[in-house]
């Protein structure tokens, strides 16, 4: 597989659009500016996995997993990118 460019620019409306969508499929829940959800790294009974649309981003705060939305530059697909280069293409991961 060919190296992934990634283009971490701030977060626009597209890419919101993107989360909010990927969110909404997955079975979050709204709550305030961000989206909830029981957290799919490690098991939990009360959801502490955060998304946020605005900020492009996804966090956990039980384990700490992070991550940030990219877009790949050559395919135009959107991932999330953890900070030891992990990447989850945001049209596989969780959907069901
Ligand atoms: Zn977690």
């Amino acid at each position: 597989m060919k190296k992934l460019k990634m283009n971490p620019k701030h977060i626009d409306e597209k890419h919101k659009a993107a989360i909010i969508a990927w969110a909404v499929k997955i079975g979050a829940k709204k709550s305030g500016k961000n989206y909830k959800l029981r957290c799919p790294i490690h098991k939990e009974r009360t959801p502490s996995f955060m998304i946020s649309p605005w900020a492009g981003m996804i966090h956990c705060f039980g384990c700490g997993f992070h991550a940030n939305l990219n877009r790949h530059t050559e395919l135009g697909y959107y991932c999330w990118v953890t900070p030891d280069g992990k990447i989850y293409p945001l049209s596989e991961w969780l959907v069901k």
